[in-house]
C-alpha cells in the first residue's frame, strides 16, 4: 500500500493496483474564506497549495471516497474536475443524493463491508471533532 498525503484530509491510497482519492479538496490556496470558529481567522483556505498537479492526482484514478461533504473534504473544484463516471463512495444516502446532484453517476454508499474490484473497504464509525456528530 502506498499512501500519499496531498493536503489536509486529501490523500491518495494506492493498493492492489488501484488508486483511491480520499476527500478531495482541490482548490488553489486561499480560494475559500476562513472556517467559522477555527483558530486561523486570518488565513483563507486551503492554507497551502497542492503539492502536485490535479492531472497527476487524477491520473489512473479508480475511485473516490468522500467521508463527508464539508468543503475541506469535497469542494467545488473536485466536483468540476473529477470524471462524472468515476466510482464515488460516500457515507450515507443523504450524501449520495448530494453527490449525484453534482452530476456523479456512479455513487455508492459504503457499507460495513464493501467490495470494490476485489478490494474490501471497511467502513468505520467516526465522530466529527468535539460536540455534535455530523
Ligand atoms: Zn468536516
Amino acid at each position: 500500500m502506498n499512501i500519499t498525503q496531498i493536503r489536509n484530509a486529501t490523500i491518495v491510497v494506492e493498493y492492489a493496483n488501484k488508486k483511491f482519492l480520499i476527500d478531495p479538496m482541490l482548490a488553489e490556496k486561499g480560494t475559500y474564506s476562513t472556517f467559522p470558529d477555527t483558530i486561523r481567522q486570518d488565513t483563507f483556505n486551503p492554507l497551502v497549495s497542492l503539492p502536485t498537479s490535479i492531472d497527476n492526482i487524477l491520473d489512473g484514478l479508480d475511485a473516490v471516497i468522500v467521508t463527508h461533504l464539508h468543503l475541506d473534504h469535497f469542494d467545488e473544484v473536485a466536483k468540476n474536475v473529477l470524471p462524472k463516471e468515476i466510482k464515488m463512495f460516500v457515507q450515507n444516502e443523504a450524501d449520495a443524493e448530494e453527490v449525484k446532484a453534482s452530476g456523479f453517476k456512479n455513487v455508492e454508499v459504503l457499507q460495513q463491508d464493501t467490495i470494490f474490484e476485489g478490494i474490501q473497504l471497511v467502513k468505520t464509525k467516526g465522530v466529527h471533532g468535539r460536540g455534535e456528530e455530523l
